[in-house]
């Protein structure tokens, strides 16, 4: 029996590669650090019947349409923003996702983006390998305390619920602002539900876990940034877009809050000319909330489980869109 052909954007663990070249047969773009070229996969995808995407690759109308015969996209990551969830559904394709795996990785780098943030960890490091350091004084790279202070998170969902078990380790108080409320967590860590402009006028840390979606691009501007303390720490670790870059850039340049924490930006990778780098009260890293080795390698296989169900006739474990399953 011939294996149905699929197509993976990137050199991705050995791991996952096995899995699908159990049941497929698969042709690679076998470069780690570049993304597959554009006119290259729309080359690729007319005769498969499943493709395993990164973030980096635009799943939209255009590549749906030169892809007749593709009943998948396995997209290894848990947000799906790069990809047109309702042009795929039209087309009757599935799109599936990796939740879970990554949870406690990315709320771990959220952590750690937050303490660096706050304690200027990054400045620090850079004022003693630049020889500034020439005597302890009292005021020198004072920061903010998180121990005890009050966390607002925006989107507690599987990454802010995991990023809300680790506050409790800090004192911490715990606001949340979601479309519906989550009694069970209410109760279970303490968190307080409080409408978006209320979170964002008591946290000292504001933390964003919301995904990528038309509603909430922007869901942090210039009004928002208003209501912060100027006391008050911004993080992102779900998608740039949600953050209004210009307006952010403004609020801290002009102090109305204290720093903020950005693993993701706008536009990625982010331009060296982007302003907010030129910041000391910024600490930027390039999307890594989910890079752990073994975080990674399970992302990879659940994609590669996802791929190989859609394209043998099974339901995938983590289907976005119902719509897509024709069972
Ligand atoms: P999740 O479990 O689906 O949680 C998302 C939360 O956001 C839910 O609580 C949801 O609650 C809330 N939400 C959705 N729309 C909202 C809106 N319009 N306003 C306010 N809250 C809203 O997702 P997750 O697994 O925690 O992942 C969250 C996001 O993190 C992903 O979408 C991805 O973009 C990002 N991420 C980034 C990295 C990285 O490397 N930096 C790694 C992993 C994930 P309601 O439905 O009640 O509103």
């Amino acid at each position: 029996m011939t294996k149905p052909k699929v197509y993976i954007t990137r050199l991705i663990p050995e791991a996952a590669l096995e899995i699908i070249a159990g049941a497929c047969d698969y042709r690679i773009w076998p470069e780690e650090g570049t993304p597959v070229p554009r006119d290259i996969l729309l080359q690729e995808i007319p005769t498969v019947a499943g493709v395993f995407t990164l973030l980096t690759e635009k799943v939209d109308e255009e590549l749906l349409r030169a892809a007749p015969r593709v009943k998948i996209v396995a997209n290894m990551a848990v947000g799906y923003d790069n990809v047109d969830l309702a042009a795929a559904s039209r087309h009757g394709v599935m799109v599936t996702n990796t939740p879970g795996v990554l949870t406690e990785t990315t709320a771990d780098l959220t952590f750690a983006l937050l303490l660096a943030t706050a304690r200027r960890l990054l400045e620090a490091n850079q004022y003693l390998r630049q020889g500034r350091w020439k005597t302890w004084y009292p005021m020198l790279l004072t920061g903010q305390d998180v121990y005890g202070a009050t966390l607002g998170i925006i989107g507690l969902g599987r990454i802010g619920e995991a990023v809300a078990r680790r506050a409790r380790g800090f004192a911490m108080r715990v606001l949340y602002y979601n479309r519906h409320r989550r009694e069970d967590l209410e109760r279970e860590l303490g968190a307080t539900y409080r409408p978006l402009d209320d979170l964002l006028r008591e946290a000292d840390f504001v933390s964003i876990h919301a995904p990528l979606a038309p509603e909430t691009r922007h869901l942090i501007g210039e009004r928002e940034l208003a209501l912060m303390k100027p006391t008050a720490v911004l993080i992102n670790t779900s998608r740039g877009p949600l953050v209004d870059e210009q307006a952010l850039y403004l609020a801290l340049v002009q102090k109305r809050i204290w720093a903020a924490g950005l693993d993701v930006f706008e536009a990625e990778p982010v331009s060296l000319e982007n302003p907010l780098l030129r910041l000391e009260n910024v600490v930027a890293l390039p999307h890594i909330g989910s890079a752990s080795v073994a975080t990674r390698v399970k992302m990879a296989t659940t994609a590669a489980i996802n791929l190989v169900a859609g394209v043998t006739g099974q339901r995938p474990p983590h289907l976005v869109n119902p719509q897509g399953w024709k069972g």
